[in-house]
């Protein structure tokens, strides 16, 4: 079975709430199930308690000797302890967060244990917790997963459908399969998933980045071939009417603003269909250069659509526009998901009637029920956070709409030509006037005196806080006690003066907009917020941010973060606390560029962190990761093109296969 007939439904056990919880880690089929890859793999093997050292990680397997005791801290956490009888050795095990199986820990239960081995003290803090003996060696995937789900059941859910035999279609051409000595795919899924041995389950990984990388060149190398066939929409604009809006603005637009204007003009007027990335440091001022070409766009009589990736920074964008054209004509609208049916509605039929010009949204800009009266421009904020399959599904809304996609992160230049091969590229590389440096410093936990006094010294000159709470997932119950932990800790500290407030993904989108506005107004002083999401919120009185367990983060998202301060001429500063990563971390207290910094992220930690989580649905690549494939992505991008040329020449069938992929990314007419 291929395509539509792949629902869950032929899973068992699958409910409603768990299907949700699927759907959260982007699994909505028996194709995204199957490619809902382990992030690692626990090697099961006994280790040898005579030659390991202290601190090492360790696999030992023994029957419970002593009942569990367990015990309570911090509100929601407990730890739990108990001895294992190992043959020869008596051990001490510590586990977290593991409560739950009390009961089933009873005496002469049999239990593998993974974790860390203390010498001194012969004891584990354990990881993982396996029922049973080690028998033989085993590999075990470990998938991400949500709360409420274990990996057991995930692995479960996949193994069903491994049973029931789906096909999925491999876009590995037959020669290149065999000129790599690949594995089939069905082969290579089943032991991702499944691994029954070490070598077999590295080639099945191999198989699979290839196979990744190979068809997201063969649509990069498509589109390039076919670049200056792409009709656009036919403008005429005077560039005195745009500078005349230029000229009305509060300041002067920078010289790479100007240029990259100027870039977008000179596509919007030309006949072939733009296709550019605007990519420039937090802060930078791109917001203003979208609104820009969404008035060249006017000009010419078209409908324009911004999008960003979360609410509250779509609501941004639509106030800050309000504001710039108020004195303009133009017709604007706020789609976003939360809107009532009722509303959306009524905005559905503007958008078609052609009674707006402006749509300014989330995600909800392009779902099938927007129907566009004649759509010219289509703008992406904070582009490197949607997949591929995204920024497809715009393509597909206008008659042929030029595209502009905006991003934060900069990626190194070499992977950049490679990865977006199809695109032309404008930087922003100056911060607007008066912009200084952030000023960061890295402190341990024990410091949070200094971290607390030099707060003190941005309260007392009226100036606001952002504290970035330790976090490990967002539906993490321990996350939420940390955050109201740390609420304790600064109301204890500040809370007679001034106002703290909090914000969470736990949170309804109406409650978090009026902490948001709270904290726009000045209301609140200091916000304590989990979430990582919305990097582009402007609030310029905000001079501080506190960043807690910085080393969970990649650099550069943490150079994001920061970049909600310093958003006027205020001094501003970020404090980093971390116990760990001192080295990576100073990286940050030295430089405030951002190219640099994704350099060194590349170098350090890959591509994962760049282009958002490993767990998230929206990353480019679910297996293969770019730095460190990037030998694989240069065969794929090569072997692709060859592949492309003979296209035509393939069996009916085949070349089918390949035109439907690349029409389903790319959406040509
Ligand atoms: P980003 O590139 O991160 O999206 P924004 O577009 O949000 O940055 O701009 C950050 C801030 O800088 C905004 O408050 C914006 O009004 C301001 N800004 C943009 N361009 C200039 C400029 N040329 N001179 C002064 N301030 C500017
Ligand atoms: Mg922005």
């Amino acid at each position: 079975m291929v395509g539509d007939d792949m629902n869950l439904d032929g899973i068992k056990g699958l409910g409603i709430k768990t299907i949700e919880k699927l759907n959260k880690l982007g699994i909505y089929d028996i194709n995204s199930l199957l490619t809902y890859y382990p992030f690692r793999y626990d090697i099961i093997q006994r280790s040898d308690l005579s030659q390991i050292k202290d601190q090492d990680k360790v696999i030992i397997d023994g029957i419970i000797e002593k009942p569990p005791s367990i015990f309570y801290f911090h509100k929601k956490m407990e730890r739990m302890s108990f001895y294992i009888n190992a043959g020869n050795f008596l051990i001490f095990v510590i586990i977290f967060n593991r409560g739950f199986l009390k009961n089933k820990l009873q005496v002469g239960t049999k239990v593998t244990i993974s974790g860390k081995w203390d010498q001194k003290k012969h004891m584990i803090i354990a990881s993982n917790l396996y029922f049973g003996l080690i028998t033989q060696k085993r590999i075990e995937p470990i998938y991400h997963k949500v709360s409420g789900l274990s990996n057991q059941q995930i692995r479960k859910y996949i193994a069903q459908a491994i049973c029931l035999g789906y096909h999925l279609e491999d876009y590995i051409p037959d020669n290149i399969r065999k000129k790599y000595h690949l594995l089939e795919k069905e082969e290579a899924i089943c032991c991702i998933h499944q691994p029954l041995d070490e070598k077999r389950l590295k080639q099945s990984i191999q198989r699979t980045k290839y196979e990744e990388l190979f068809v997201y060149m063969l649509k990069m190398n498509y589109l390039k071939n076919n670049k200056k066939s792409h009709r656009g929409l036919l403008r005429n604009v005077s560039f005195n009417e745009v500078q005349s809006l230029i000229d009305l603005l509060p300041f002067d637009l920078t010289k790479d603003q100007r240029t990259s204007v100027q870039n977008i003009y000179h596509d919007l007027n030309s006949p072939i269909r733009m296709n550019r990335l605007l990519q420039g440091d937090v802060g930078s001022g791109k917001t203003i250069v979208a609104f820009i070409s969404m008035y060249i766009n006017y000009l010419a009589g078209y409908q324009s659509a911004l999008m960003a990736p979360t609410e509250i920074l779509a609501f941004q964008h639509y106030q800050n526009i309000q504001k710039i054209f108020q004195s303009y004509d133009i017709r604007i609208a706020l789609l976003t998901g939360k809107l009532k049916a009722k509303e959306k509605k009524e905005i559905y039929k503007q958008i078609q009637t052609g009674q707006v010009d402006f749509i300014i949204g989330t995600h909800a800009l392009f779902t099938d029920d927007v129907i566009y009266d004649n759509l010219g421009l289509v703008i992406t904020d904070e582009q490197h956070r949607f997949g591929v399959s995204q920024r497809s599904s715009l393509k597909n809304k206008g008659i042929t709409p030029d595209i502009l996609y905006m991003s934060a992160t900069p990626i190194p230049r070499t992977y950049a030509l490679t990865l977006y091969g199809d695109m032309d590229v404008s930087n922003i590389k100056t911060l607007p006037n008066g912009k200084k440096n952030i000023i960061t410093t890295l402190k341990t936990e024990k410091e949070i005196k200094d971290v607390l006094n030099s707060m003190y010294e941005q309260l007392k000159q009226r100036h606001q806080i952002y504290v970035i709470a330790p976090l490990i997932e967002e539906s993490d119950k321990s996350s939420l006690t940390n955050i109201y932990e740390l609420e304790e800790k600064f109301n204890r500290a500040f809370g007679k003066l001034y106002q703290i407030g909090i914000l969470h993904g736990k949170m309804k989108p109406k409650e978090k907009e009026e902490v948001m506005e709270s904290f726009q107004k000045n209301h609140i002083q200091i916000l304590i917020s989990t979430t990582v999401i919305e990097v582009g919120v402007d609030v310029k009185n905000a001079t501080m941010m506190v960043i807690f367990d910085a080393e969970r983060f990649g650099l550069s998202a943490l150079h994001q973060l920061r970049g909600r301060v310093g958003r006027n001429e205020l001094q501003s500063y970020c404090i980093l606390i971390s116990n760990y990563e001192k080295e990576r971390l100073n990286i940050l207290t030295q430089t405030c560029d951002g190219f640099k910094i994704s350099e060194e992220d590349f170098l350090l930690r890959g591509s994962g962190d760049i282009f958002g989580i490993r767990q998230s649905g929206d990353m480019i690549f679910k297996m293969a990761d770019l730095k460190q494939d990037f030998s694989i992505l240069l065969k794929a991008k090569e072997d692709s093109a060859d592949f492309l040329k003979q296209l035509n020449n393939l069996p009916d069938i085949q070349r089918k296969k390949y035109e439907n992929l690349i029409h389903k990314a790319v959406n040509l007419d």
